[in-house]
């Protein structure tokens, strides 16, 4: 663990203080023009610029594209557990009150990492259990003291489960860690939380990210609002949580289109929970770009379809295969769409831009000799903030259009 006061100085070429002086907290390795000396990674390090002024004070990732990513800007403010503290606090009090979102039994994401002033650290909540994830070598170090901060201001909770998993890790040098750091027992495979009226599970343990999807509560309840009386293809369902609103909504039937059977496994638990009726719901595991070609020579129509398919682009260089799998998924959609439907589309890839998002809907529509008009963009709710400062912070993007009748 590092000391209060940094333990090395990084400095930055001359006019590469630009981003750190706008409050970007990264640093990438193409900046630095000096590295400290036997610093560990994740040490706190001091930022300087060419010149030797202060700029920023982070934790030292050598193995990382991201040598440092700043934990302060306030040349003051020490690196200690009090700072964790003052963080994680600030954090939750930003989120108290949120219209709509997390309340007794809810879920939401406590702490956003870098858009929450603390790189490489995610906490999520569902109920009493929260579910944490340290991506980065700076946020590992001082693990202990952010789990510490979390149980001091968090007294409810019942238990702290880690995930630390996924691609940012490997490229941090870190190995991948899971399991229970704190409470009176690990959480069950699904830990029940609610959303809106419903009862879902989140699987801390072997779900996808932190055992759930929760960066589209907001979107998933809109789907239900929208859904009285549809017919409602789901494609990339998941456990099936937007087919839950849309049948607890009203919708005439439900399709939903999910690759994993252990997901689909807990679609239908989620249906017998909240006793929505299975003969409405159709769950369908299989690809998803297979299963709508199907249906597509079929003949079958959707009024609502919701298309929320995976991080097609992990990269910037995937961006251009990203941008044919997405219109191909978008072109079956607007072809299955009956006339007058709702198209809900996603891309939650942080590299494809809303710009070039848009342009793939707008040309898969064209294909499909589709019109439609855009009603609303969508993103993650606002448990998820953004940093003004770190638009990399906003990932997922949406769009809900409506054909023309
Ligand atoms: N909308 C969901 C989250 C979807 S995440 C929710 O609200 O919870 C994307 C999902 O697509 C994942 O569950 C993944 O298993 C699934 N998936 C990935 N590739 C697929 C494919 N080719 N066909 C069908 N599902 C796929």
């Amino acid at each position: 663990m590092s000391e209060e006061r940094g333990e090395g100085v990084v400095t930055l070429a001359p006019g590469r203080e630009k981003s750190l002086r706008r409050r970007h907290p990264w640093v990438f390795a193409g900046a630095v023009a000096r590295a400290p000396r036997g610093v560990a990674p994740g040490a706190t390090v001091e930022v300087v610029a060419a010149d030797g002024s202060w700029l920023g004070r982070g934790a030292w990732s050598p193995a990382s594209q991201i040598r440092v990513r700043i934990w302060s800007f306030e040349q003051g403010e020490g690196i200690d557990g009090g700072f964790f503290r003052r963080r994680l606090a600030a954090a939750l009090a930003w989120r108290d009150g949120l219209p709509g979102l997390g309340g007794e039994g809810g879920g939401m994401r406590l702490v956003n990492a870098e858009s929450d002033g603390l790189p490489g650290v995610v906490v999520d909540r569902y109920a009493d259990h929260l579910v944490c994830r340290f991506t980065a070598v700076g946020a590992e170090c001082w693990r202990g003291a952010i789990v510490d901060g979390l149980r001091e201001l968090l007294p409810g909770v019942t238990g702290i489960w880690e995930r630390s998993e996924g691609e940012s890790r490997g490229k941090e040098g870190l190995s991948p860690r899971s399991g229970w750091v704190w409470g009176v027992e690990p959480p069950p495979e699904g830990v029940e939380f609610r959303e809106g009226g419903l009862r879902l599970l989140a699987d801390p343990r072997g779900g996808h990210k932190t055992g759930f999807y929760l960066d589209q509560q907001g979107n998933r309840r809109l789907a239900g609002e929208l859904a009285a009386g549809r017919r409602v293809l789901n494609a990339f369902s998941y456990t099936g949580a937007f087919g839950c609103h849309c049948l607890a909504g009203g919708a005439s039937e439900v399709v939903q289109v999910e690759s994993s059977a252990p997901a689909q496994a807990v679609a239908a638990r989620h249906l017998e929970l909240n006793g929505l009726e299975s003969s409405r719901c159709q769950l369908v595991t299989g690809n998803a770009f297979q299963v709508l070609r199907g249906y597509r020579e079929a003949g079958r129509r959707f009024d609502l379809v919701i298309l929320d398919p995976p991080k097609l682009a992990e990269s910037a260089a995937q961006v251009a295969r990203a941008a044919r799998a997405y219109k191909d998924a978008n072109l079956l959609a607007w072809q299955l769409l009956a006339p007058g439907g709702v198209l809900m589309t996603f891309s939650c890839s942080g590299h494809m831009e809303e710009g070039l998002f848009q342009k793939i809907v707008a040309d898969a529509a064209l294909d499909a000799g589709r019109e439609g008009r855009i009603g609303r963009w969508l993103g993650a709710g606002a448990d998820h903030p953004v940093g003004l400062a770190f638009p990399e912070g906003r990932y997922l993007k949406g769009l809900l259009c409506r054909a023309a009748g």
